[in-house]
């Protein structure tokens, strides 16, 4: 029985290339996490579905995966135009809020639209704030070969490691330098691994170490909190492609610095064997911004009337390297499309259910909650209708196309070749992957009535009905009537529609 090698797109060669573990059998991933100084926009969001397929592909090829998102509760700076001010103090005072309340808060919305993607939860969240003291041991380690202090704090000097900046592929005068002038800074893209609090100012986080009161730098965060949990080297970190710039070729030189068994080696000493980035979510009316008032954030596309898992489809329906522009005329096709997918699955499980009661089925249903792997299918399902699986395997083993996977499981699920337990399986499977849920969907789930309506979802459908009635009468007249007061409130009613769309909430 085949199975495909698992090829991944690694930055830092720029090449395709076969996925190794570094433990037999393990898969230990490390995905960037937000920054809880606000809401997500769905563009953040697009780097944990991808980081998600990527776990769930892991899982369905038999690894045993142990993932880790972290959360950023402190030390992220803003961009150059606001000279660095750290994200979370900048909020907090704006709002005259405790910074430990705004970082619960957006943890937990944050966390909120993890579960409405069907993101599995990672084996640990890490916290930042929870690793101050190994933050400060980390940086105590390497401060003598490869930091220097300043004024405002401790930073790392970039030529005091090999390669720096390969994973960027920029030269040195790009980098941290791009955010902070700081005079004394021996290299432009030096960075602070501590700052300092100024003399006379308190910040609300701040904690003693070495090198004065203060707070962590961003990138000493990540590369503490990858190797505290998952240990040096580690299989794959992930994040957005903006990451690949500035905030990963930091992280790599301080994990050189720290692992130091070879230091001129950037492969063999970066902390991870694999970087994976996900390219970005683009949106032309600059309303990804959050600093634009109304920003994309997933629960604005579900107040639109739209279920999440359609976003979710319409990331999949991209690869996760190429631009994905969003638009809600695009959403609305593909929640079309996931409205399909869920009534031939609505179909399929009324199949199967119809033979298990009949005692015709050997088996009961397994268990879908941990997904199945590749080789469970293998043994489940007879070769002779293996095809459709190897092929779907091929496809997500080819650094996750998941839009040709999407493709097979379309034919999964019309194919007809296959006895229906053998289907269930494989679609079962497939589905564990690209985690649409499609199981535990129904199709009233995916009709959402947008926050603005103004008409009830009840009204509707009493008003549906007496126009059922009256076409059944053939009284022409009160249903043209009842369609047309329905439009006047938003409603659009959707006569013969293939995919079963009773009635439709226009934008
Ligand atoms: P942040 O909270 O700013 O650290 O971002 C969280 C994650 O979202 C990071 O991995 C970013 O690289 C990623 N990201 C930011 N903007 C976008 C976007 N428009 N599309 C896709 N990913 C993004
Ligand atoms: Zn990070």
């Amino acid at each position: 029985m085949s199975q495909t090698p698992l090829k991944l797109f690694n930055s830092l060669t720029r090449q395709l290339e076969e996925f190794q573990p570094i433990h037999p059998g393990e898969a230990r991933v490390y995905s960037c996490g937000p920054t809880v100084y606000n809401y997500p926009h769905i563009g953040n969001m697009r780097a944990y579905v991808f980081a998600d397929v990527l776990g769930r592909t892991l899982s369905f090829k038999g690894y045993k995966l142990t993932h880790v998102i972290n959360i950023t509760d402190v030390g992220h700076l803003t961009d150059d135009a606001d000279a660095g001010e750290d994200k979370m103090e900048k909020m907090a005072a704006a709002r005259a809020q405790s910074i430990w309340d705004i970082a619960r808060h957006y943890t937990e919305a944050y966390w909120a639209d993890v579960k409405a993607l069907n993101i599995r939860q990672p084996a640990k969240w890490t916290i930042a704030t929870d690793y101050i003291d190994e933050m400060i041991r980390f940086a105590a380690d390497i401060a003598a070969k490869h930091c220097y202090e300043l004024d405002s704090g401790l930073y790392f000097d970039v030529s005091t490691v090999a390669d720096y900046g390969r994973l960027a592929r920029a030269q040195t005068e790009e980098g941290e330098g791009r955010i902070e002038a700081v005079e004394g800074k021996r290299n432009a893209a030096d960075f602070a691994i501590w700052r300092k609090t100024p003399p006379g100012e308190t910040r609300q986080m701040e904690w003693d170490s070495p090198w004065g009161r203060g707070a962590p730098g961003w990138h000493l965060e990540c590369s503490v909190m990858s190797g505290a949990v998952l240990g040096f080297p580690f299989d794959i970190h992930t994040g957005g492609i903006d990451h690949r710039e500035i905030h990963h070729p930091n992280e790599i030189a301080q994990n050189q610095a720290h692992c130091c068994t070879n230091g001129l080696d950037v492969a063999a000493n970066s902390g991870a064997n694999i970087w994976m980035h996900n390219n970005f979510l683009v949106e032309r009316s600059g309303k990804m911004s959050k600093s634009a008032g109304e920003f994309l954030r997933l629960q604005l596309l579900i107040d639109k009337g739209y279920h999440p898992l359609a976003y979710r489809l319409m990331c999949l329906q991209a690869h996760y390297r190429s631009e994905l522009e969003f638009s809600f005329a695009y959403l609305a096709g593909t929640l079309a499309r996931l409205k399909r997918l869920v009534i031939q699955v609505e179909r399929l499980k009324g199949r199967h259910a119809e033979l298990v009661s009949a005692s015709m089925s050997q088996h009961q249903p397994r268990e879908r909650e941990e997904g199945w792997t590749l080789k469970q299918v293998q043994g489940d399902v007879e070769p002779k209708h293996l095809g459709l699986i190897e092929a779907f395997d091929e496809q997500i083993s080819q650094d996750l196309n998941t839009s040709n996977a999407l493709v097979l499981l379309d034919e999964a699920l019309s194919n007809k070749k296959v006895p229906i337990e053998e289907q269930v399986a494989i679609v079962a499977a497939m589905d564990a992957v690209l985690g649409l849920n499609l199981f535990d969907l129904a199709r009233a789930d995916l009709r959402i009535r947008p926050k603005a309506a103004t008409i009830t979802e009840a009204e509707i459908e009493a008003k549906l009905a007496a126009r059922k009635e009256a076409r059944a009468a053939k009284d022409f007249a009160t249903s043209d009537a009842l369609r047309d007061e329905l439009a006047a409130r938003g409603v659009e009613v959707m006569d013969g529609d293939p995919l079963g769309w009773d009635w439709k909430l226009g934008e």
